[in-house]
């Protein structure tokens, strides 16, 4: 009996982590959907069906005890009443459909859909998670087992299969929400170390290491001719004066409008990225070298124009120097390619700053 009741524990556990792995790759985009959350009940709704397979049948009787109710009662508390409907109609069939149509299988098919529409009700408590766990098992417990002793009123053994199920079933459903918990901090966490890993603290922009992982797919991608790719180099020009004068936290309240300006001038398909100090880059995919020069033309000009406002309410203007490269027009050497847009940068700002100047092939 505890073996059965073990086996079924442990396909709990071992489907929901599985289970889980497509699922957090759904979450790393966006929140679940309706969708996702009538996938994930159609999906509890299989192990359940599953679970019954592996059930502990009551002697002298059609009935079969299994841990059918957890993939139900964690859908209610983690994904709200969508999935867990499904999971308890999914089960429901499953039930009638494997054991045949007989007055137990339906009314074990009722009352799993009942467990399933209740549970959600009671997940929304205001308690902690522990409470909720507790409120939502032993309530589907109380159900499941009342409909027991209604169908087999004098079965001898009754009491002893209870306490074991009791005592399997609660600490399987502790040990699913706390499996759940774990995984929904795991995903979590790994998703915020992708994102760190990748991003700029202080802008929001891609950071080095994320321009250097783009750069080199779309440069590979141009070199085969398919699509040309521009780059322009950014540099704020005489940054280290607005340090010594207003202070490291006004320049970078500066480098973080400057982000914004970035952004906001820049298309969708564009990578904007801050590539160390008050050095930008914008790569420009599909983009010829004249697009790419009124690109940085309008960034320069709007740097110009724009007042850029200082914590302590002040507002300065700055300027910027660009250089321009494209793949394959000013070089068809993918690793000359960045090179050249820094040379360009470099004479800009031998010219006199506050310009963009093209890359010489
Ligand atoms: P140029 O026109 O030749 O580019 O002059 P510049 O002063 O901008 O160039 P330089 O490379 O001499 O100075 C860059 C300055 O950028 C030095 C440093 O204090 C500042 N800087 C680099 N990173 C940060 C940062 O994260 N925050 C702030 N506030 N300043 C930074
Ligand atoms: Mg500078
Ligand atoms: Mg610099």
């Amino acid at each position: 009996m505890i073996g059965t009741f073990f086996s079924n524990a442990c396909i709990v556990f071992t489907l929901m982590v599985i289970g889980f792995l497509p699922y957090s790759r759904l979450r790393a985009r966006r929140l679940p959907t309706t969708l996702d959350r009538l996938l994930t009940g159609l999906a509890a709704g299989v192990m359940g069906v599953l679970l019954m397979l592996y059930a502990l049948p009551v002697p002298n009787s059609k009935l079969i005890l299994d841990l059918r109710h957890l993939p139900v009662v964690t859908c209610a508390l983690f994904l709200g009443p969508s999935a867990s409907l499904v999971a308890g109609l999914v089960e429901g069939i499953g039930r009638v459909a494997i054991f045949g149509l007989n007055q137990t299988s339906l009314l074990a098919a009722l009352n799993m859909l009942l467990v399933s529409a209740i549970s959600p009700i009671l997940a929304r408590i205001k308690r902690r998670l522990a409470i909720r766990v507790l409120v939502v098992n032993v309530y589907a417990l109380t159900q499941i087992s009342a409909l027991v002793v209604w169908l087999m009123p004098t079965h001898t053994q009754l009491a002893w299969v209870f306490l074991t199920y009791w005592i399997v079933s609660l600490a399987a459903g502790y040990g699913s929400a706390w499996l759940m918990t774990q995984l929904f901090a795991h995903f979590r966490r790994q998703r915020e170390l992708e994102q760190m890993s990748s991003v700029d603290f202080l802008t929001g922009l891609n950071n080095t290491r994320h321009f250097d992982l783009v750069i080199n797919e779309l440069a590979a991608r141009a070199a085969t001719g398919t699509e040309s790719l521009s780059i322009l180099a950014i540099d704020i020009d005489h940054f280290k004066s607005v340090n010594d004068t207003y202070g490291h936290p006004a320049g970078d309240a500066v480098l973080q409008q400057l982000a914004e300006v970035l952004q906001t001038c820049t298309g969708s398909r564009d990578i904007v990225s801050r590539n160390g100090g008050e050095e930008f880059t914008v790569l420009m995919p599909a983009s010829t070298l004249i697009v790419a020069q009124e690109m940085a033309e309008r960034i320069r000009a709007t740097v110009e124009r724009r007042d850029f406002l200082l914590p302590n309410g002040e507002s300065i203007h700055i300027t910027v120097s660009l250089g321009v490269a494209c793949l394959p027009e000013s070089t068809v050497d993918t690793s000359a390619f960045l090179q050249l847009a820094d040379d360009a940068l470099y004479t800009a700002k031998k010219r006199g700053r506050n310009r963009v100047c093209i890359a010489s092939p």
